[in-house]
């Protein structure tokens, strides 16, 4: 082959930022993309019904990790923040809502004041959370720990349960009593390794304030249209990559000269470097005759199951404008674990009035799949006319399944991860892995994550 060719396997984000990439740092190489499904953008899709923004997947982007909104920027898109008249969101708890008590930092209480004064705590379970002022430090500085194990000595079970846990586990979809603490929150280990207390740790590291600076900037991004527009900015400059939809990959094997065959059901593609950016599931398949200890580890890791409801409500309603929408602890009789009050949370331009809702089922140990589309509406219909009865019938509801959508961190995850990696570097230096369970679950790491799998091809 005189012009050099590079596949990209898997059309989410991480294999979109691949490609642009791969263009980057070979403008004159062929690139091709091969996605199994019939559209581009994986995980994140954006419904449109009727003008407004339904978000199945993510809804936002963090702009503290730069490389997501850096790309947009770079694809000719403008980043929206949330809207500055709605902070935090409340917990709902004993059929009530419980502001998140002033510096909650990351689920972490840093104000003592302000949780005595809340409601959120029984009084034995704001005096247990004190105990981490003068309890000695439980981590290793060179070991892993589940969150939960650490937030419940240091905090207690209630802190962990009813603010915790909501906040932390929500994001990973998973169970904070299994979940790495170096994988998803490294701080907090690097807090109680240097000033032992963590409440001590998260004030002496908290940014000062600055007065007369104006508004503080919004931490999270989406675009006019939702995080779609994201991925049809990134496919459309594209435009010279072969992108191509419907097309599974079977497998990806070694060839001749230091080359890597990738195998669709019709075609092989024979390639200088190849990027495997599917689920892990996915990528074990692919790389069981190639690589087999890397497949055995990529395989090995869980995924949760969710389903997210949108929903539409003519007219004015009953949820404030002033929050961005509430979270549910385990065990209050709910099965939704969070609901975002998207029409409060984004003013997305140019979208019709009315209230817009969206909420987040599956949890750890619960298979909210199990439910089909009937089930699941009725379900959200229940639940939410038991939080906000006043709230009537929606006008507009689009379910979105979302099977193994969010890899399952546990306890070890980045040491096994990255063991996999040096392994698969020096068995098959033509071909590198990136998505969502490598090593950030977020489109920020997903980004950084497919730069660095291209670095890796040289
Ligand atoms: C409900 C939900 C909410 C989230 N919220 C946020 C948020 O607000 N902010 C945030 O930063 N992150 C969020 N995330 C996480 C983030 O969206 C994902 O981690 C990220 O989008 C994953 O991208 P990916 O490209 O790695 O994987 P995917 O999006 O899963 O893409 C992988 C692609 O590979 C394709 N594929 C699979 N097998 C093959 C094969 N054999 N051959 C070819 N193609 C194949 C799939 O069809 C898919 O298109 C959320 C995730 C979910 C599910």
């Amino acid at each position: 082959m005189s012009t050099k060719r590079y596949v990209v396997v898997g059309g989410g984000i991480s294999g979109l930022s691949a490609c642009y990439a791969l263009r980057a740092k070979h403008p004159a190489a062929e690139i091709v993309l091969l996605e199994a499904q019939n559209r581009m953008g994986g995980v994140i899709q954006t419904d449109r019904h009727g003008g407004y923004v339904l978000e199945g997947g993510p809804d936002s982007i963090l702009r503290r990790k730069p490389e997501a909104v850096q790309l947009a920027q770079a694809v000719g898109l403008n980043p929206i923040g949330t809207n500055p008249g709605a902070r935090g969101a409340y917990i709902y708890q004993r059929g009530r809502f419980f502001d998140i008590p002033p510096g909650v930092q990351s689920g972490i209480p840093t104000d003592v004041w302000a949780l005595i004064q809340s409601g959120l705590l029984s009084w034995s379970g704001k005096a247990r959370a004190s105990f981490d002022f003068f309890l000695p430090r439980i981590t290793q500085p060179d070991e892993d720990i589940a969150l939960g194990r650490f937030l419940r000595y240091r905090f207690g079970d209630e802190v962990v349960e009813r603010l915790a846990a909501p906040m932390l586990s929500g994001i990973y979809a998973g169970d904070i009593d299994q979940m790495s603490m170096e994988a998803t929150f490294p701080h907090f280990k690097e807090l109680e390794q240097t000033y032992r207390s963590i409440v001590q740790g998260a004030r002496r590291t908290r940014p000062p304030a600055s007065p007369g600076a104006g508004p503080r900037p919004s931490l999270f991004a989406t675009f006019a249209g939702g995080l779609q527009s994201y991925i049809d900015a990134l496919t459309a400059s594209l435009e010279d990559v072969d992108l191509r939809v419907n097309t599974p990959v079977i497998e990806v094997v070694p060839a001749q000269a230091g080359l890597a065959e990738v195998v669709t059901g019709s075609e092989t593609f024979v390639a200088d470097g190849v990027v495997i950016a599917v689920p892990a599931y996915q990528a074990a398949i692919l790389l069981y005759r190639t690589a087999r200890m890397v497949a055995n580890v990529v395989g090995a890791v869980s995924y949760a199951n969710l389903a997210v409801i949108g929903a539409v409500y003519d007219g004015s309603s009953e949820v404030p404008s002033d929050k961005t929408g509430f979270l549910v602890p385990r065990n209050e009789g709910l099965r939704m674990t969070a609901c975002t009050y998207v029409s409060s949370k984004w003013h997305y331009p140019d979208v019709p009035a009315g209230t817009v809702l969206r909420a987040y089922y599956g949890r750890a140990g619960e298979d909210v799949l199990t439910l089909g589309e009937q089930d699941l509406t009725a379900l959200y219909v229940k639940e939410m006319h038991q939080v906000l009865p006043r709230l009537g019938m929606p006008a507009y509801l689009k379910v979105f399944r979302q099977p193994q959508a969010i890899p399952q961190y546990q306890v070890g995850h980045l040491r096994k991860m990255g063991a996999a990696i040096q392994q698969l570097r020096t068995d098959c230096p033509h071909v590198a892995l990136a998505g969502s369970y490598v090593d950030g679950v977020g489109i920020p790491d997903c980004v950084r994550r497919a730069y660095a799998a291209v670095d890796q091809l040289g």
